[in-house]
């Protein structure tokens, strides 16, 4: 179903998903947009930001003479001013750490005279509501489902959240600097995966929805049909994004160009610059790897001896990490250079594999948060040459 709705009346989307979910979306804190609970107010209306390899500032809207639309300014060194709800891009933050937290409570086990307990703290969550998800996350959501939900092992909190997810996906039509999605056919457009989208037009919201469940929640909103002019409108607004995304890759080129240059000279150059901190696993919207560790508490003094409990801990762990490789008899990766070859074949090879689709949905997280400015696009061309 397609329709049109007036910009204010997204408020309303809010109050309806709000009687049965968490809405998790864009907001402001220390001049950057993150991911958060929010309300229709906490949306940074207006805001703009300005990326490159390792730099991220947030500006204020261009259009000066209209006001703010919903953004409560958390800071005062960022104004909200601008006509344009959905002008900002992707921040740091993605859907990743609402579906698989970085840190989580799996088990706790105790031992006590001769028995042995185990009980899962699995706990039934308020399902949750993505609002204003990008293509390009969406897309990440796919390869997370495939990961969490169809693997031989199935992750029963990731389960019990998706399962109720509703996702309001915005079609960008204001790209940030570091995104190439377009190359990577994962954006700017969100085709499917959604169960709304929105596309942001002068003076109205056009809604198009995928399932029943946002076709009955467009039914609840003052709308009006949409028109041809309306579908035209949107389709140029995408395709003039298209036209300002600045970076790409040759995505018919892979897997072959990793798989044919493991050894090219250029991961020892990389290796360089490369600071080894994790950032870009950290902010990447597909990276899933985690390690797991005991934390323990050891008997008091009073309690009789032998009673051991303690809970099983998964947190988020990253290919640079230094024990990531560590097994038994040693570490088998663990240069620089390994590491980082070893982040971007997985992304750009192995996972085509693995899964069947890329790792790398082309958000430009990892170049804009790399604190060496290193640019995956940059690099995947300097293999190609
Ligand atoms: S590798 Fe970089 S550009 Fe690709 S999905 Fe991850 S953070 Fe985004
Ligand atoms: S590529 Fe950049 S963000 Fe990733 S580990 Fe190296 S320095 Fe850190």
């Amino acid at each position: 179903m397609k329709a049109k709705i007036k910009k204010e009346h997204l408020s309303l989307i809010f109050d309806i998903l709000k009687r049965s979910h968490r809405v998790i979306g864009p907001r402001l804190s220390e001049n950057a947009i993150v991911m958060g609970e929010i309300d229709f107010h906490d949306i940074p209306a207006g805001y703009k930001d300005s990326q490159c390899p390792g730099f991220y500032r947030l500006l204020p809207g261009s259009d000066q003479s209209t006001k703010c639309f919903g953004a409560r300014p958390s800071t005062q060194q960022v104004e909200c001013s601008g006509s344009s709800i959905f002008s900002f891009s992707n921040g740091a933050d993605s859907f990743k750490r609402f579906l698989n937290p970085p840190s989580q409570e799996i088990f706790t086990f105790k031992k006590s005279k001769g028995e042995t307990l185990i009980n899962s703290c699995f706990k039934e969550e308020m399902p949750v509501a993505f609002m204003a998800m990008r293509a390009c996350d969406i897309s990440a959501l796919k390869l997370y489902d495939k990961i969490f939900l169809e693997g031989t092992v199935i992750d029963a909190g990731y389960k019990s959240l998706r399962k109720d997810l509703i996702v309001i996906a915005v079609n960008c039509t204001h790209p940030g600097d570091n995104c190439f999605c377009y190359s990577m056919g994962t954006g700017p457009e969100a085709k499917n995966g959604f169960d709304i989208a929105i596309t942001e037009l002068d003076d109205s919201l056009l809604i198009e929805t995928e399932t029943a469940r946002g076709t009955n929640l467009l039914k609840e909103l003052p709308f009006e049909e949409a028109s041809e002019e309306d579908t035209n409108k949107k389709l140029l607004l995408i395709s003039e994004c298209i036209k300002r995304i600045k970076k790409s890759v040759r995505f018919d080129e892979l897997p072959m160009l990793i798989y044919k240059n493991l050894e090219h000279p250029r991961w020892a150059n990389i290796a360089q610059r490369d600071l080894e901190c994790g950032n870009c696993t950290q902010v990447c919207p597909t990276c899933f790897c985690n390690s797991s560790y005991d934390y323990v508490q050891l008997p008091g003094i009073s309690k009789k001896p032998f009673e051991i409990a303690g809970t099983k801990i998964r947190v988020w762990d990253s290919c640079f990490s230094r024990r990531f490789a560590r097994v038994h008899g040693g570490n088998f990766r663990t240069s620089r250079k390994a590491k980082y070859r070893h982040w971007m074949s997985h992304k750009l090879a192995y996972m085509l594999d693995q899964f069947g689709m890329s790792g790398c949905v082309g958000c430009g997280r990892c170049i804009t948060w790399c604190p060496a400015g290193i640019d995956i696009t940059e690099e995947l061309e300097a293999l190609r040459k």
